[in-house]
């Protein structure tokens, strides 16, 4: 019997899927779909609060603020009242869509305290754009992205006393979304969940840059052409496991994604990969993969770019977003024209890269003399953090009013 519930005909089954679907968009148009409304918020505060843990003993994504913050949605009714709650598990039934077929979606961003003890994010509104661009794509829903960062502001200052004053540490905020619906039909969900947990982290070069080494992967490619590598979903990430596990196995702390015969670089883990070379014109160049459908278009690649054009061009540098291969990187090495490579993302900003070996060869990476990082690299990391940290003004950090 139940093996008949769960196997309908798969005539039967598609036709129960579009009568669903049908009537998750007739509810959702004749309705209007809400958007969050920030001025609905509820707040129910812990009796319980956290200690606060030693600064030396974050580790990343591990622990967690007091509270949550939470949006329910349905196809019918569309964003209901947005809720602060104690930090808590979720209750969700075992056929809930989330589970079966990866109905969830995520942001990684940080919120940083200055010198002058206020609180600063840095871009949300790019992280925003982002997350709507990853719910969209796996038919949940989207939302006005100032709505939603006014709630997280107002989730990020009851935690304050999370965030650790020191520099280089921050807090990490994870939006999520996840599909709710309790159905193993196949279709649209007709109910999501939106929420945002946060987790006090470090440094992530407590005793300054340590470079990394790593391995090409040949045997498996984290996108493609019309896929969903360029979004934040889920499902793109415990794939690249395996694959990781494996070269940590030969010693290698990262893996470099590529991509077709040709080998061109991706990314690297997940962060995006940048390269510094002399290139065949004998000109300087920045070089990192073009936003094609297999990209993650991360906030750091975007704000890395703006400052290698304000910052690189007037020097001579020439700043691309365009394809490059993994024989290029090695002809680059093999003539003494490659400078520098490294990955760029939220959790490390930048991180420098020493060596790729790439079908059985090591390619060498040069390293500032006595430094662990090149000087590229250094440079973006003390601009992004001057800019995070709020020491100098920048349209790119919001400061949290009081
Ligand atoms: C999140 C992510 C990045 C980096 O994005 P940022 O916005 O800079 O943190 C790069 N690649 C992948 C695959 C990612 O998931």
């Amino acid at each position: 019997m139940l093996a008949r519930r769960l196997r309908p005909s798969a005539a039967r089954w598609s036709q129960q899927c579009s009568q669903q679907w049908a009537r998750a968009y007739s509810a959702q148009a004749a309705k209007g779909s809400p958007d969050i409304d920030p001025s609905a918020l509820t707040v129910e505060k812990t009796s319980s609060p956290k200690a606060l843990l030693d600064s030396k003993d974050l580790i990343f994504g591990r622990n967690f603020t007091d509270h949550m913050l939470s949006i329910e949605w349905t196809a019918q009714d569309g964003w209901l009242p947005p809720r602060i709650t104690p930090y808590q598990n979720l209750s969700l039934d075992p056929s809930a869509c989330v589970f079966h077929y990866a109905f969830t979606c995520f942001e990684g961003m940080k919120a940083y305290k200055d010198s002058k003890d206020r609180v600063r994010l840095f871009r949300p509104d790019r992280n925003m754009h982002r997350l709507n661009r990853s719910s969209s794509r796996i038919a949940l829903p989207t939302f006005s992205g100032e709505k939603f960062t006014e709630l997280i502001q107002k989730f990020v200052k009851m935690e304050e006393r999370f965030i650790p004053k020191q520099k280089g540490y921050s807090l990490y905020i994870r939006p999520t979304i996840i599909g709710t619906q309790n159905t193993l039909g196949i279709g649209p969900p007709g109910s999501a969940l939106l929420y945002v947990i946060a987790s006090p982290v470090g440094p992530y070069y407590p005793t300054g840059f340590k470079a990394i080494s790593l391995e090409a992967t040949e045997s498996a490619v984290r996108a493609w052409p019309g896929g969903v590598g360029d979004r934040k979903l889920g499902a793109n990430y415990a794939p690249c496991i395996v694959p990781q596990m494996d070269a940590a196995k030969r010693g290698y702390q990262q893996n470099l994604w590529l991509f077709g015969e040709e080998g061109y670089v991706t990314e690297v883990g997940t962060m995006n990969m940048f390269v510094a070379w002399v290139n065949e014109d004998g000109v300087k160049e920045l070089i990192t993969a073009p936003l094609d459908g297999t990209i993650l278009e991360g906030v750091t690649r975007e704000s890395i770019l703006e400052l290698a054009r304000e910052k690189l061009v007037p020097e001579g540098w020439k700043v691309s977003e365009q394809k490059f291969t993994m024989a290029q990187m090695k002809k680059a090495a093999d003539e003494g024209r490659l400078l520098e490579a490294f990955g760029a993302g939220t959790a490390a900003v930048v991180s420098p890269v020493k060596a790729i070996t790439w079908r059985g060869e090591e390619i060498k990476i040069p390293l500032s003399p006595g430094k662990e990082t090149g000087p590229l690299a250094e440079s973006f990391w003390n601009w992004m953090l001057a800019i995070q940290y709020g020491e100098v003004e920048h349209p790119w950090s919001k400061v949290l009013s009081e």
